[in-house]
């Protein structure tokens, strides 16, 4: 059997001692002080063994990540449907570029840049009764967790200077891909993105990604063809103009979040949850990555 937990404390190590971090996220204030120095990981496998390394049970802005949990939420409420209003091909561009929105008559290239989020969030403001709680209260049976809870100060921050996020809810407005009004639908976006959750928590939650769409308790959220279907998103989509560098780094679905948190996963192996805060110039996490292709690399487990 695999040890895992050796090697998440020799990653750990490795990146106690890194001296390139990466920068922090500095255009949402409320992320801008946050210690460069902090790395946590998290695995859970198959069996629900758990095992992690530094700053594991420290909470962050999940940020980007929450964007496979509005997805899982919307999909698993009116299914294929979604897809007539957002598509499912990589972007190659960064999270919240506009250009190719404007040339694809508002039509998101996918879910998982800002404005396929943003019309996923739009369906959630409109199928639910309470959109905000309602979504969390989702975050929290999916993670079987009670304490997961939106950071306010960090929603407020993003509001106050998301502009490129007000302009893509208003493109999409103009091309009638956005039904609610464009505040509602962001002070929803700003929430699900304020996220905070740790390693552990974050690990735990997807654990339906590699258990075919049944949480940690055996509970049914997704279908297995659901669960492909997102999988293959993380891996096209999951890192924006770098997904094709973490899937030859890493060869892994998985998610990034300008938090500095990073998930990926092996189906029907494990899933694992990192935590640095210092991004790269894509806006992933610098250490994240390079703790992940250490990971893949010694493990030889990878989709590959
Ligand atoms: N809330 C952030 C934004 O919309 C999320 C971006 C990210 O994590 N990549 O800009």
């Amino acid at each position: 059997m695999i040890d895992f937990q050796s090697i998440l404390n020799a990653i750990a190590k490795t990146a106690a001692n890194a001296d390139d971090r990466g920068l922090i996220a500095g255009y949402i204030p409320e992320l801008a002080t946050i210690d460069t120095y902090k790395f946590g990981i998290h695995l859970i496998d198959i069996e629900q063994r758990n095992f992690s390394a530094g700053d594991s049970d420290e909470r962050f802005s999940i940020q980007s990540i929450s964007k496979v949990l509005s997805l899982s939420m919307v999909l698993g409420l009116i299914g294929e449907s979604l897809w007539e209003r957002v598509n499912v091909e990589p972007s190659g561009d960064p999270f919240n570029h506009l250009s190719l929105l404007e040339m694809e008559n508002g039509v998101p290239r996918n879910p998982l840049i800002n404005p396929g989020a943003i019309v996923v969030a739009d369906i959630l403001v409109s199928l639910l009764d309470n959109p905000k709680e309602d979504f969390l209260a989702f975050v929290r049976k999916l993670a079987n967790d009670r304490t997961i809870n939106f950071d306010k100060k960090v929603a407020a921050s993003e509001k106050v200077t998301g502009f490129r996020n007000y302009a893509a809810a208003n493109l999409l407005k103009s091309y009638g891909n956005l039904v609610n009004d464009v505040d509602t639908v962001l002070d929803f976006y700003f929430h699900q993105c304020s996220l905070s959750m740790n390693c552990n928590q974050l690990a735990n939650t997807f654990f339906m990604f590699i258990n075919q769409g049944k949480c940690r308790k055996n509970n049914i959220f997704l279908t297995t063809g659901q669960v492909k279907r997102i999988n293959a998103l993380m891996l096209t989509c999951g890192f924006y103009d770098e997904a094709g560098e973490f899937a030859f780094e890493v060869g892994l679905p998985g998610k990034s979040g300008v938090g500095g948190g990073i998930v990926a996963l092996l189906p029907n192996r494990f899933c694992v949850a990192t935590w640095s805060p210092g991004l790269n110039d894509k806006g992933n996490s610098k250490l994240g990555m390079l703790a992940l292709e250490k990971l893949t690399t010694e493990t030889e487990l990878s989709i590959f």
